[in-house]
């Protein structure tokens, strides 16, 4: 039974020692174990921590990539190169406890195919972070065909036969939650209080948030383009009713001329509506044009293992 850790880092170089010493207790219970890290372009000494590690003989692969790729890019290197017969994923910065590590893998023991987490309170984040979170899962879960609970993050264990379904996957867009969702097969939820980061700050500003949203609901509903017809449909219906009032004043009385801000009100509305359905329409014509380009999810520039 050989267990695969894998782990996506970016500038990540003070939590990495004390990450893998936490680990390496936890895991040398069991016969054999791999610890991946997945470099995603970092500019400050990770990778050099990640070798030194190597060289000093601890069981670490690594894969470095040739520039920043993005968290779940990072996460599909690592299943990709994975040898284990369950691989468990979890963030650098020490928030996902590695002694939750065991009671992951005795529920995968008791034949659960995935394992996956959810936070309980959230101590490092700020409100913000957590009403938004919340608000995206409650949305995505809304529209789309997939059940995701709120306050799952990228902390869980994947089977052997759930790693080489995810492994032929070649979308640019990955959204790792949704995925691991959409493949069913037998799940266990575990809670877990999540730590403070142990060092460096977050890289998840409120842009990059937004993005993640946009690909997780984007990759699993098309429900949003509904809406353009949906509302194009309402405001046709208002305007039939608005124009046969005007047509009635016009014919019935002598009082047509004002009429400016009820004209410039529609006219932005109308806009706007155009506007925000131009945008939905973009988000997914755009997410076709990369994809109809078929490239690599990532590039490795170095690394220590094979697939
Ligand atoms: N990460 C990554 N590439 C990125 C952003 C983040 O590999 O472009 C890694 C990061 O090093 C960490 C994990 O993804 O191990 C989660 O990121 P972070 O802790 O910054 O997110 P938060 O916990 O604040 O949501
Ligand atoms: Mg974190």
């Amino acid at each position: 039974m050989k267990i695969s850790v894998v782990i996506p880092c970016y500038n990540e170089e003070q939590n990495i020692p004390i990450l893998v010493k936490k680990l390496t207790e936890v895991l040398n219970k069991y016969s054999d174990y791999e610890i991946i890290f997945v470099d995603d372009g970092s500019t400050d000494a990770t990778l050099e921590r990640i070798k030194e590690l190597v060289e000093n003989g601890a069981k670490i692969k690594y894969l470095a990539f040739s520039r920043n790729f993005g968290q779940q890019k990072a996460l599909k290197a690592g299943l990709d190169y994975s040898t284990g017969d369950c691989l468990i994923t979890l963030d650098a910065d020490l928030q996902h406890p590695p002694e939750l590590v065991d009671a992951m893998i005795q529920k995968w023991q008791e034949g659960y195919d995935i394992v996956y987490t959810v936070r309980k309170e959230y101590p490092d984040a700020s409100f913000l972070k957590r009403k938004t979170s919340w608000l995206f899962y409650k949305l995505l879960n809304k529209i789309s065909e997939i059940e995701i609970t709120p306050g799952t993050a990228d902390f869980r264990l994947l089977d052997r036969k759930v790693i080489d379904i995810l492994r032929e996957l070649n979308e640019t867009f990955i959204f790792l939650r949704g995925l691991v969702s959409w493949v069913g097969f037998r799940q266990y939820a575990l809670e877990y209080t999540p730590q403070k980061r142990y060092s460096g700050k977050t890289k998840y500003s409120f842009k990059n948030m937004i993005l993640l949203a946009i690909t997780g609901i984007t990759s699993f509903s098309t429900r949003p383009l509904h809406l353009a017809t949906f509302l194009g449909l309402i405001l046709a219906f208002l305007c039939i009713l608005y124009g046969g009032y005007a047509v009635g004043i016009t014919i019935f009385t002598d009082k047509t001329v004002p009429g400016w801000a009820s004209l410039i009100v529609s006219v932005l509305f109308i806009g706007s509506i155009q506007l925000l359905i131009l945008g939905i329409i973009g988000e997914y014509l755009g997410k076709l044009f990369i994809e109809s380009k078929r490239r690599p999810q990532y590039i490795i520039k170095e690394k220590n293992c094979e697939k």
